[in-house]
């Protein structure tokens, strides 16, 4: 035995692919001799994926072998496997012989479940499972309120991270100290190929630069405007923000790194930034202490709504062609891209919840399904802040204008007609509205309304009324049933 605790440890890398500031790698370094290093692509979460052109797959594969390249560096290199991961790191584990396995805290539902199950198969091997916090500043329970609750108002709790941050919540881990120790590079390293997993290669190349270097690029990049981000954030046809949540998702850049570069900024437009990276950690930690919102309303009254549901309706909305310009732009931007806008998405789930009155988990699945940057904490939470049945609830102020919100967020309509060109040549003053268009002008603007494009599928105004009165139900019943957290 050397002087460290361990001879041989095993690091496994999950959404937090990255060979630098990463505090489990750091920890398996410290502690042991030599740390051999493995990626799992998990068969339990890909063989349920109904898109084999997954934008994710696609970036996750090329983030791991931009890694696998980066640990060769170091002298290293990784292990790569298509396996049912609660299979294969007990497997592995014996195989290698290792004393511990090391990796950072995951939040999902699902993803504790295979780490309880990992943990109990290797204490009964004998083998230590050892796990860090990784992905977010203040985890679970680390932030409450003077009562020892979690919060449950985002500006209470965003108050309360400030006053308990300190440079130790930031410092980084510096993995290359001990990276001697990292085990000699394995022999049958190379990364399988996306198709021999059953995948295809997608256009996310095209659209987002991943890895490490992609996180950089992208950052660099957001510091040059940081400073105007508080103003051009709302416009989605400027690029006004980051675009960094797939690597944070993945890992592929540290929140530490992030949240330091925000703090130094010192401007209004890094501190808006920085309040939208609480805004993550406060999702999280409702998903830790209130993990019934995975399927339920966060105020358990809000189950009680009685949605309508549509099926037809439904299709209009996921396919982009509702008749509302600005809801049709936005879900088209997703299914081509796999991102939107962030307040494109309030716009959409607002209307589908509130002027659609289809149930919010159904939106939610779609954009589980489609968004590359998917979080459950975060898209969860977004869901319900929209549909009004999460934290901080407000129906009767929280009822998007969709013509309203293109006016303001895209006075001219150019995020619109990138989107849905049958409105590119529509004048200004319509294209929020095209059905006002007169029918002569929709001849000269090329676009027939009910046959080029949609007539609007739904009135607003109409639909208003009919959520209000919806929601009204759900006010009267007794509030006996506030959400009580986890344990
Ligand atoms: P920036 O404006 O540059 O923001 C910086 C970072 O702050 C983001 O990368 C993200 O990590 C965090 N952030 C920003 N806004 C929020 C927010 N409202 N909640 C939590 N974190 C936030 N974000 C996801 O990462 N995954 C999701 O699945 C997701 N689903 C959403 C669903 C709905 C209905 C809504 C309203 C929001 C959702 N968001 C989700 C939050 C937000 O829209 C995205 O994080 C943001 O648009 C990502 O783009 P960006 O990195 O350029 O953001």
């Amino acid at each position: 035995m050397s002087g460290n605790l361990y001879d041989r440890a095993l690091f496994w890398f999950r959404r937090d692919l990255r060979d630098y500031d990463n505090a489990a790698l750091y920890h398996a370094l410290k502690s042991a001799a030599q740390v051999h290093c493995v990626f799992i692509f998990d068969r339990e979460i890909l063989d349920v994926l109904p898109d084999k052109r997954d934008r994710r797959v696609d970036f996750i594969w090329r983030s791991v072998t931009e890694l696998d390249a980066a640990l060769r560096k170091r002298g290293s290199g990784l292990m790569v496997r298509h396996a049912v991961a609660r299979e294969e790191i007990p497997r592995l584990a014996r195989e290698l012989a290792v004393d511990a396995v090391f990796a950072n805290h995951d939040y999902e539902p699902q993803a504790l479940h295979r780490d309880a199950d990992v943990k109990m198969q290797l204490q009964r091997a004998g083998v230590a499972f050892q796990t860090a916090k990784d992905q977010v500043i203040f985890e679970r329970d680390e932030v409450l309120t003077q009562m020892g609750r979690p919060f449950t108002v985002f500006t209470p709790y965003k108050n309360a991270w400030l006053r308990k941050l300190d440079d130790f919540f930031l410092k980084p881990y510096p993995v290359e100290r001990y990276q001697t120790h990292l085990a000699k590079p394995p022999k049958a390293a190379a990364v399988p190929r996306l198709q021999e997993m059953g995948f295809e290669p997608t256009n996310i190349g095209d659209l987002l630069p991943a890895g490490m270097s992609g996180a950089q690029k992208l950052f660099a990049d957001f510091r040059n405007h940081i400073v105007d981000y508080k103003e051009a954030r709302d416009f989605p046809a400027v690029k006004g923000v980051s675009y960094l949540s797939v690597h944070q998702r993945f890992g592929t850049v540290s929140i530490r790194e992030l949240a330091r570069a925000a703090l130094a900024e010192q401007n209004p437009g890094a501190d808006t930034w920085l309040a939208e990276l609480i805004w993550r950690d406060f999702y999280f930690q409702i998903l830790s202490n209130f993990p019934h919102v995975v399927d339920r309303a966060f105020q358990p009254e809000y189950d009680a709504l009685a949605w309508e549901n549509d099926a037809a309706r439904f299709t209009a909305w996921c396919q982009g062609r509702t008749g509302y310009p600005i809801i049709d732009a936005a879900m088209r931007q997703i299914n081509q891209t796999g991102y939107m806008h962030n307040r494109l998405r309030m716009i959409v789930a607002s209307f589908l919840a509130k002027d659609l009155l289809i149930d919010w988990r159904w939106g939610e699945k779609y954009f589980a399904d489609h968004l590359n940057d998917f979080d459950l904490a975060a898209n969860n939470g977004g869901w319900q802040w929209a549909a009004s049945t999460g934290c901080d609830a407000q129906p009767y102020f929280r009822i998007f204008n969709p013509v309203t919100q293109s006016e303001k967020f895209d006075p001219q309509g150019k995020f619109i007609r990138r989107y849905v060109p049958e409105l590119a040549r529509v004048p200004d003053r319509y294209i929020h509205a095209p059905w006002n268009l007169p029918g002569l002008d929709q001849q000269a603007a090329g676009v027939v309304i009910g046959r080029d494009y949609p007539s609007p599928i739904v009135d607003h105004t109409v639909q208003r009324e009919k959520a209000l009165a919806m929601y009204k139900v759900v006010k009267q019943e007794p509030a006996a049933m506030a959400a009580k957290p986890r344990g």
